[in-house]
């Protein structure tokens, strides 16, 4: 089955062109300028950007992913999907080793079934200084063995680990599952610049939201932020929710590290796309108010309650990124951290035909998965 989409503005790695493009087989086959060679879905002038790509996402809909219940997974998909994910890592938080295993098992079926696009353990190897909506009596320190036993239940589906560089056993365990094919995320971290830099050496490639959960930039003590966003081997992962972080950090982040090395992610909890009340995250207690969620006791931040499609439009509308930017840190670069960005990221030929169409104001007007509409442009 062949579909062209017409009177488009696409946007591709290359900038924005008024043309058109066609999807054969799940796959994006011509993408062209100016108006369509034959009979086409005209989207009236509105945007084609990538289906975004969210490496840490614990849940919405009401659901959680650390529950480890593929009713709840499919739903969780199926909220963030209408609003133009495409491509989504479950991520799971602190929690005994049987309920990691256990629900590492449940999600790789949907990972193997085409539904996820991995499994992240956020953690229990972080630091108790830095733990946030995570529950402290569970932290355990990094071992090698141990993860190596959490990689099985995954069954190769596990792609990401996020570890505090300064726990004892943290370096030999980044080793270990950069050695396995997990990308290994510094977070969650009380480290010094020195130890975050020993972290990047033994293989970490990306920071869990930067800034939340580590020691704030100091001029005699730069700690883990100024080792993260100055390493041209780390990506950053930004939470741009206009709750956990000032546009100022943000867009001191853009202007460093650059849209090739940032990620946007949601860290979404069950409230997206709910309304305000009390939920879980993992076994913490979290009441979210007015769209923020804090746990119940000590009001850390734990999650949020955002979807791509908001992360994408504040990147345009409060950060001042091009459109080419903000399908950058929505889609290809996170693409890339996951190994993907040769199947998928960028609207352009060969690609997987995962596309969000958007309006003038950049709401989502139909979400394309692999060549299927989830919700067609009318
Ligand atoms: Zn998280």
């Amino acid at each position: 089955m062949s579909i062209t989409l017409a009177d488009a503005r696409v946007v591709t790695p290359g900038g924005v062109h008024e043309g058109w493009l066609t999807v054969e087989d799940g796959r994006i086959t011509h993408v062209g300028r100016g108006p369509a060679p034959g009979p086409g879905h005209s989207l009236a002038g509105r945007y084609v950007v990538p289906g975004f790509v969210d490496i840490h996402c614990h849940g919405g809909a009401g659901g959680s992913f650390p529950n480890g219940d593929q009713d709840e997974a499919h739903r969780i998909a199926d909220l963030h999907a209408r609003h133009g994910t495409t491509t989504l890592m479950a991520s799971l938080v602190t929690a005994s080793l049987d309920d990691l295993t256990r629900a590492t098992s449940a999600l790789a079926d949907l990972c193997e079934d085409g539904l996820l696009a991995g499994v992240h353990f956020e953690g229990p190897y972080i630091s108790s200084a830095r733990c946030g909506a995570h529950d402290p009596a569970l932290l355990r320190d990094p071992s090698p063995g141990e993860l190596a036993g959490l990689l099985a239940a995954g069954r190769g589906h596990v792609r990401m680990l996020t570890i505090a560089a300064e726990l004892p056993g943290a370096l030999d365990t980044i080793r270990e599952a950069a050695g396995s094919g997990v990308i290994a995320a510094l977070g969650h971290s009380d480290a010094t610049y020195e130890q975050t830099l020993a972290g990047i050496d033994a293989g970490a490639s990306v920071a869990t939201h930067l800034y939340n959960a580590m020691p704030p930039l100091h001029h005699r003590k730069p700690g883990p932020i100024a080792a993260l966003l100055g390493d041209e081997r780390v990506t950053v992962e930004l939470i741009n929710d206009g709750v956990h972080l000032h546009p100022a950090m943000t867009r001191l982040a853009y202007d460093v590290a650059g849209p090739a090395r940032t990620a946007l992610i949601t860290d979404a909890m069950a409230a997206a796309g709910m309304g305000d009340g009390s939920y879980r995250l993992g076994p913490m207690k979290v009441e979210v108010t007015g769209g923020v969620a804090r746990l119940a006791e000590g009001g850390s931040i734990a999650g949020s309650t955002l979807t791509m499609d908001v992360a994408f439009r504040r990147a345009v509308q409060e950060a001042g990124l091009s459109m080419t930017e903000a399908a950058e840190v929505t889609a290809l670069t996170p693409a890339r951290v996951l190994g993907l960005d040769d199947r998928l990221g960028s609207v352009s030929v060969g690609r997987q035909a995962d596309l969000v169409v958007l309006t003038g104001d950049l709401e989502v007007a139909g979400v394309m998965r692999r060549g299927r509409w989830i919700t067609e442009p009318r």
